[in-house]
């Protein structure tokens, strides 16, 4: 069984795609926990403390802002340390490769799921397995 890789060529476009992701990842989670900070120092700037007195009145819709920005970044964390794993894989040159069968995963896949390291014939199996 020989396994197959994508060139190098395409893993650098990868490698590009990956590090946009994450550089915008980066940049939205950094936006929400600025949002979250402000509204734990409400003595902060005036501008935002007079913001934040508005917001008192509703401060259940507040802090279920609050749980979905959570949520939102526990996701956005998981979604970052899956474009880390899959930059490693780049450096190693694993992938895009299926670890089971050896064959390339599709180029759309690998986007969509950029730490994938089945492909999508094999997760199958493995889940039927697994059950
Ligand atoms: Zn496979």
């Amino acid at each position: 069984m020989t396994k197959k890789q994508y060139s190098e060529k395409k893993l650098e476009k990868f490698r590009e795609v990956i590090i946009t992701k994450m550089n915008s990842v980066a940049t939205e989670v950094g936006s929400i926990q600025d949002g979250i900070n402000t509204s734990k120092n409400p003595n902060g700037a005036l501008s935002q403390d007079s913001i934040y007195s508005v917001h008192m009145a509703d401060a259940g819709t507040d802090s279920h802002e609050r749980e979905k920005s959570f949520l939102f970044m526990t996701r956005e964390d998981k979604y970052y340390r899956n474009l880390t794993v899959a930059l490693e894989r780049i450096e190693s040159k694993e992938f895009g490769t299926c670890v089971i069968c050896g064959e390339l995963i599709p180029e759309e896949r690998m986007l969509e799921v950029p730490n994938a390291n089945k492909c999508v014939a094999c997760k199958t199996k493995d889940k039927l397995n697994s059950v």
